[in-house]
């Protein structure tokens, strides 16, 4: 079952990187979608369905915190898995991002295995194949 993927920053060049660090990490990935802030990942939400989302925190416009709260309390979205990839942050900031409604926090930048081992485990598919 090929993912369905969100990836959200402000900067073209991260969400580059982003989608480059996906194609490589080994999973079978369906479409990658990509937003500029939470109001466009929210538009795009609506208008595809996706397993994963990928979301930085300072965007303008609206930021990762303010995603991650309206997914949350959106229904329809609240069980879409969000990973916070975002530059290194205190322990303080990541537990406020978990309890809010994160899945989980990578810190950018990072290694195509250490998404993939991530999005295995946020999916329950650690140790299956196929
Ligand atoms: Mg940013």
């Amino acid at each position: 079952m090929a993912l369905q993927i969100l990836v959200v920053d402000d900067s073209p060049v991260t969400r580059k990187m982003v989608r480059r660090a996906i194609g490589l990490c080994g999973l079978a990935v369906g479409e990658v979608f990509e937003a500029g802030d939470g109001v466009e990942a929210l538009r795009q939400l609506g208008a595809h369905p996706v397993d994963l989302v990928l979301a930085d925190i300072n965007m303008p416009v609206m930021n990762g915190m303010e995603l991650v709260e309206r997914m949350s309390a959106d229904p329809a979205l609240a069980r879409v898995p969000v990973v916070v990839v975002a530059t290194p942050m205190s322990e303080q900031r990541i537990e406020r991002l978990l309890d809010i409604g994160a899945r989980a926090y990578l810190a950018k930048p990072f290694r195509p295995e250490a998404l993939r081992d991530l999005v295995l485990e946020i999916l329950g598919r650690g140790g299956h194949h196929g």
